[in-house]
């Protein structure tokens, strides 16, 4: 077992914690590691590589703006691009040589005494301890698979495959296949699924809105303007984000003003499908928006063809051989694809981080709602910070926009922790109440709220406590400078002085 000490301890080495990463390196910060339990960067970009998996934000836009690509081959980006991007933009600041991969964090317990995060990770089967006076939660909200919990799954005696867990060596061609959700997942993987299986049922819980995907190859003269005439990408991706906060005015303040994207979809079916009894089961009971709006051309063809079937009545069992539904009919298949999402609000990470009162953040977030300040801090979890945390979320325009905004708040930080020698620094009870109280006043009109559906961002308490609500600028200006008076700090004494143990973690080149 190795122990050291770090300033800064980064978990996770995905868009967000790869970001931190470079941040810190170009602010003259040295002294931090990332760990990823991965064998390279992308985290969720390298995770889901299930067939047709791609980005529904334009590929100028889904980008860090300190890293424009100018030779993006297609208007939306497909992962291997994006996960390939990252690890461009890694190798070229440098930050393999702060990381470690095939290292999984097990707890992180703050610790009164030294004013540090002490944490246990496994790398190689072994145990390994650190310590770290600053901790960046950068695990995102979508790395923990949800399996969904029906009656006599573990018995099915063929293949199951969750989205985020594909099994690239599994052959679909001439199997039976079922595929459980609608989401954004599941609308990527069926149409690919489609053209190879001998017969596909998609159980369909909630029908959800789909817009046309207008993507399209670039031409080798796009390509090149992108990289040679100054400034038109910054010009796209600015029109891409004006467009986009259009659409959160509406979800967030009119939700009536949604009506055209709702006749968009409308029409999507209508083109799509040419049996009224399926284009009546595919158009959903919500206002459109509540849930996220996904992008296809594909996936209504799809469920037209003479090969697939959509089937509406819920699923009341799994047996050995296939499904049965609630109507009784039971559909023996080879395979079931889970396409049903992640524990976002529920997530097993919460358990593994305990705070200063010796409580994890699952259990105070279980007692008092999913919360923490600007989606970062969290009271009682002293200089520690959340990527992309509560309230952060967004159904309208690309996440790297809001963990940009956090970077910026990091770096202050970290900043400010520098310069004022602090050893201790908690957000108070009451700037992160009154900044979660302002959060749900600006959602009571939103179409989150009043869109009479159910979604994976509420909490158990029906609280929407992922999502931002209004515009993206704003929390760009909320997050441009460390708020200090926000905090209750305690300044370094002789012992948070001392020297780092050995400097640096195992497997990282001194
Ligand atoms: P999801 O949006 O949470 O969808 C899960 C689906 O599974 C839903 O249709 C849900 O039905 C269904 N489901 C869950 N449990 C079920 C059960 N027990 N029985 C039957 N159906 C069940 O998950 P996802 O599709 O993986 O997407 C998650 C998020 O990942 C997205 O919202 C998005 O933020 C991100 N994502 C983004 C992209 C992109 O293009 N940028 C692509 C993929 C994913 P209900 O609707 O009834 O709950």
């Amino acid at each position: 077992m190795t122990t050291h000490d770090v300033e800064i301890a980064i978990i996770g080495a995905g868009f967000s914690g790869l970001g931190a990463a470079i941040k810190l390196i170009q602010e003259g910060v040295d002294d931090f590691v990332v760990l990823d339990r991965g064998r390279d960067f992308g985290g969720t970009w390298r995770d889901n590589v299930y067939p047709g998996a791609a980005c529904d934000v334009p590929s100028h836009l889904y980008s860090y703006s300190f890293a424009l690509n100018p030779q993006w081959s297609r208007s939306y980006s497909h992962q291997p691009e994006i996960h390939r991007y990252i690890n461009a933009v890694a190798d070229e600041h440098g930050v393999a040589g702060h990381t470690l991969f095939g290292t999984e964090v097990t707890h992180a317990e703050w610790d009164e005494d030294t004013h540090r995060w002490n944490l246990r990770y496994t790398r190689d089967g072994e145990q390994h301890t650190m310590t770290a006076r600053n901790l960046v939660g950068a695990v995102g909200p979508l790395c923990e698979p949800n399996l969904p919990d029906i009656d006599g799954i573990d018995e099915f005696g063929g293949t199951i495959v969750h989205s985020a867990r594909w099994d690239t060596d599994y052959d679909f061609a001439g199997k039976r296949v079922a595929v459980i959700g609608t989401g954004a997942s599941a609308i990527q993987i069926v149409p690919q699924l489609g053209r190879v299986v001998g017969h596909m049922d998609v159980y369909q819980r909630t029908a959800p809105w789909i817009i046309p995907r207008n993507e399209r190859p670039y031409l080798g003269v796009e390509n090149w303007a992108f990289k040679h005439v100054p400034g038109l990408q910054a010009a796209i991706r600015g029109g891409i984000y004006t467009f986009n906060e259009a659409v959160a005015a509406g979800m967030t303040y009119a939700p009536k003003a949604l009506k055209p994207v709702e006749a968009l979809c409308r029409a999507n079916i209508f083109r799509g499908i040419r049996d009224p009894e399926l284009r009546k089961a595919v158009t959903p009971a919500f206002a459109v928006g509540c849930k996220r709006i996904l992008k296809s051309n594909d996936w209504y063809p799809t469920l037209d063809r003479d090969n697939v079937d959509l089937v509406t009545s819920g699923i009341d069992r799994i047996t050995p051989t296939g499904i049965v539904t609630a109507d009784g009919t039971v559909r023996d298949v080879d395979v079931i694809v889970v396409a049903t999402g992640f524990h976002v609000t529920d997530s097993p990470v919460f358990d593994t981080i305990v705070g200063a009162a010796g409580e994890s953040l699952a259990q105070v977030w279980d007692r008092e709602g999913m919360a923490a300040y600007k989606g970062a801090f969290v009271h009682g979890f002293p200089n520690m910070m959340l990527l992309i945390g509560p309230s952060t979320g967004l159904g309208h325009t690309s996440m790297v926009y809001m963990i940009e905004s956090q970077l910026n708040y990091l770096v202050d930080y970290i900043r400010t922790v520098r310069d004022r020698g602090l050893a201790r620094v908690d957000v108070s009870k009451s700037a992160q109440d009154a900044f979660n109280t302002d959060v749900q006043h600006s959602l009571r009109r939103s179409v989150w709220v009043t869109g009479g559906c159910a979604s994976w961002y509420q909490d158990h308490n029906g609280n929407i406590t992922v999502l931002w609500p209004g515009f993206t600028f704003v929390f760009r200006n909320q997050t441009r400078r460390f708020d200090i008076a926000a905090y209750d700090v305690a300044v370094a004494d002789e012992s948070d002085t001392t020297e780092s143990v050995t400097g640096k973690p195992v497997g990282i080149d001194a």
